[in-house]
């Protein structure tokens, strides 16, 4: 069995720090916004290069929060993509606001940078683009549509901490990034986690109240917040875990260079592309075959951890059905859904294990094709 991602594989490389971090913590009876979360907050500034870094309890709430922060809500409409965890369109509809979509480019997965002026109309308020699978997407054009048009951009890097376009980390482009340290994220802590950052002080300050119940000042609520407060523990998790990131984020793209390598002769897979440019992370290492859903359950049955991110796109999702969008909206996503698949993936994993893979998805897309699926 090859997962595609094993946590404790990484945890054995990290036990005794981490073991003795948690420990301190709770010795120290200080469980909620307290030295850790200060720190961690400061050491993760200055590895992505920015002012100020807010902790939160999920990368789901950074985003909403991000939204909130910038006054988005009920009547406005925040320009997205289709192709992205449901997180990034839920939080756009937690504040009130309307998700309006655009299509994707085929090669990177990403916003069709071409299509998001057709979109805008007196609604718009904000572009909220996905760096997908850790892949940059293209920010240049993204911040020059925005500024022109005046609109604001929070970037979703759940899954591209690390990545860089044109050698500036991703969330450091827009108004405000938002992070995830879900378990299986790049960097993961051991529970939920998440993170705002920005260089705007005011927007600082706005999230800070925001995640504590809408007040700077204990007991003095000047708005509804929430609570999403990243706990001690987790962050002195991710405090011993973030030293490790560029190293972590170097093996997998050496790991995807592997695959490229392995599947090099095999013109039934369509490996990833990277732009020039960018530095992706490879938070996933998706391929696109022909009769996805036959490979997919083939390469189960052999015990190759593969998965579909994401089977439906979002505006076919019960979820989103209001809106009133049908099949043939977006093409391109549409069309990706149907093609791609995310392999084995992670700092940890072995060459032996990665020849496995690419052997057993070879033989199981010729399997399909022999079978006339
Ligand atoms: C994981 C993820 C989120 C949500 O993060 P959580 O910490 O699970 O709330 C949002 N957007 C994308 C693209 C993600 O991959």
């Amino acid at each position: 069995m090859i997962p595609i991602i094993d946590s404790k594989r990484q945890y054995a490389t990290i036990k005794d720090k981490a073991e003795s971090a948690v420990l301190e913590v709770m010795r120290s009876g200080k469980y909620i916004l307290s030295e850790n979360n200060k720190k961690f907050e400061e050491e993760i500034s200055k590895y992505l290069n920015v002012s100020h870094a807010v902790c939160l309890n999920s990368g789901t709430d950074a985003l909403h929060l991000a939204l909130r922060a910038l006054n988005i809500g009920k009547g406005d409409e925040v320009i997205t993509v289709a192709f992205t965890f449901v997180a990034t369109t839920e939080s756009i509809e937690i504040v009130g606001a309307t998700p309006v979509f655009v299509d994707i480019d085929e090669k990177t997965f990403n916003m069709d940078v071409n299509k998001i002026e057709e979109k805008i109309t007196p609604k718009t308020k904000a572009i909220l683009p996905v760096h997908l699978y850790g892949q940059p997407c293209d920010m240049d054009k993204i911040m020059q549509i925005a500024k022109k048009h005046n609109l604001y951009v929070i970037e979703d890097c759940c899954q591209a901490i690390g990545a860089e376009y044109k050698g500036q980390k991703v969330g450091t482009f827009g108004d405000i990034g938002c992070y995830s340290f879900y378990p299986t994220k790049n960097l993961g802590t051991m529970g939920d986690g998440g993170l705002a950052i920005t260089n705007n002080e005011e927007l600082k300050n706005r999230i800070i109240a925001l995640r504590n119940h809408g007040g700077a000042i204990r007991y003095h609520h000047d708005e509804i917040g929430v609570n999403s407060r990243l706990d001690e523990i987790q962050a002195a998790i991710l405090r011993v875990k973030l030293p490790y990131i560029d190293e972590w984020n170097k093996q997998r793209r050496a790991h995807a260079a592997l695959y490229n390598e392995l599947f090099k002769d095999c013109d039934l897979v369509e490996t990833p592309t990277e732009l020039d440019d960018t530095y992706c992370v490879y938070h996933q290492y998706t391929i696109k075959v022909q009769n996805r859903d036959e490979v997919h359950k083939l390469l189960q049955e052999k015990g190759i951890g593969a998965m579909i991110y994401y089977p439906i796109p979002l505006h076919l999702q019960k979820v989103h059905a209001h809106l009133g969008l049908k099949e043939g909206y977006l093409p391109v996503t549409e069309k990706n859904t149907k093609l791609v698949l995310s392999l084995p993936m992670f700092a940890e994993i072995t060459e032996e294990e990665q020849k496995t893979v690419a052997k057993t998805v070879i033989e199981c897309v010729k399997q399909t094709m022999a079978l006339g699926v």
